[in-house]
């Protein structure tokens, strides 16, 4: 792989720490990053070296942008080096530089689309809330219940419009008062600032935030855990708070004060896949699974690497957008582990996560044997 000065020594440092990636400095190379890290599941990946290198003003061009910010060394690191800040601090300034590998080129289109038109796929701004079509879903306005805000993979997505009509069936069915904002909502900006670009992300940040204001928004329902993630914990970096919550989160509240009546079995064995930005980075592990279990039927069964210890599908930090080759997708591993469990249906609760698991389900021989589902799915079919 090719080592590349990125920038002259002091520089570097200079703009890792300007970044949020100074804590690299209390790095002392102990390597346990590297025992955790699911890229060494599939290939050989030392984020201790990148680091290594990192304090030198060096940087593997590559390499840097393998990181899904998924958040496993995190937990591990006896110095609480926080190795995703340093590695999207060293993406900002390849972003800067222009210095984008052929593997990473992607990225610059889905930059063209987020600008032009407030999404990653390019799709046109116009289009966005055609999967409302037929659904009977309001425009939001000042003195909602609810803002409910599906995200860029939600409106466009065939598979995941899917999500958002389920979502939207069941708020109806417990008689939420709630509304989308349409042509008027952009990406939520987590997975570009990941990659480093910091002016687009503060954009589509402001963009939404001057929306959501101007709309009399207070309390916010996502599908995506990465949307979560932003709105909750770095669009306060504005100056604002909104109240966000989660599908999960919300079906279980609802379920629990009995606006949304369980009515039929699900006879399947299910089990549950945390997602990155759900689980590790914010917490939320019990409602998924909880409101599962007050599924009658359905049987929960739980992977050996799950909660805190959940195997990342391999599309945060931007990877979305990327190419990964076959044998080197976590998502297989994890596809792996459910169907060793005799589970017939793999539970999630990301857009992310389904994408790649629907995906990666075609690589396997027997992909009939498991379905991918949001939570959402799993409840639309029996209330
Ligand atoms: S676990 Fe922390 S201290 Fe150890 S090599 Fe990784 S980043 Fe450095
Ligand atoms: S956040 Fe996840 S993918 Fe990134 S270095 Fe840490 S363990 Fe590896």
């Amino acid at each position: 792989m090719e080592t590349v000065p990125l920038a002259p020594f002091q520089e570097i440092v200079e703009e890792v720490r300007a970044n949020g990636g100074d804590a690299f400095k209390y790095c002392y190379q102990c390597g346990l990053c590297d025992t955790v890290c699911p890229w060494n599941r599939v290939t050989a990946l030392s984020m201790r070296k990148l680091i290594r290198e990192a304090s030198f003003g060096l940087s593997e061009t590559d390499e840097i942008w393998r990181c899904t910010s998924c958040g496993k060394c995190l937990q591990r690191c006896p110095r609480e080096v926080q190795l995703v800040d340093v590695m999207v601090s060293l993406r900002r300034m390849a972003t800067e530089y222009g210095l984008f590998p052929p593997s990473v080129r992607p990225v610059r289109g889905v930059t063209v689309g987020l600008s032009e038109q407030g999404n990653p796929l390019g799709e046109e701004r116009e289009t966005r809330a055609d999967w409302a079509e037929g659904l009977s879903v309001k425009t939001f306005k000042e003195g909602m219940e609810i803002l409910y805000f599906p995200g860029c993979y939600l409106c466009y997505d065939p598979r995941l419009q899917k999500v958002a009509a389920a979502t939207v069936n069941l708020l109806h069915k417990a008689g939420v008062d709630f509304g989308i904002l349409g042509v008027q909502e952009n990406c939520c900006g987590e997975s570009i600032r990941k990659t480093g670009n910091e002016p687009i992300f503060k954009r589509l940040a402001r963009e939404n935030i001057k929306t959501f204001v101007e709309n009399g928004v207070k309390k916010i329902l996502v599908s995506s855990p990465h949307c979560y993630h932003t709105f909750k914990n770095e669009y306060p970096e504005f100056m604002v708070n909104f109240e966000v919550v989660h599908t999960s989160e919300y079906m279980f509240q609802l379920v629990d004060e009995g606006r949304l009546k369980i009515t039929k079995e699900y006879g399947k064995k299910v089990t549950y896949h945390d997602p990155c930005y759900l689980g590790r980075h914010n917490g939320i592990f019990d409602e998924p699974r909880e409101v599962l279990n007050k599924v009658p039927g359905l049987k929960l069964q739980e992977m050996a690497e799950s909660r805190e210890d959940s195997l990342c599908c391999g599309m945060g930090g931007g990877r979305i957008w990327l190419e990964t080759p076959k044998e080197e997708r976590f998502s297989i591993l994890r596809l792996k582990q459910a169907t060793d469990l005799g589970a017939e249906v793999l539970a999630t609760a990301c857009p992310y996560c389904i994408s790649q698991f629907e995906d990666s389900r075609l690589t396997l021989t027997n992909s009939e044997v498991i379905q991918i589902k949001d939570i959402t799915e799993i409840l639309q079919e029996v209330v």
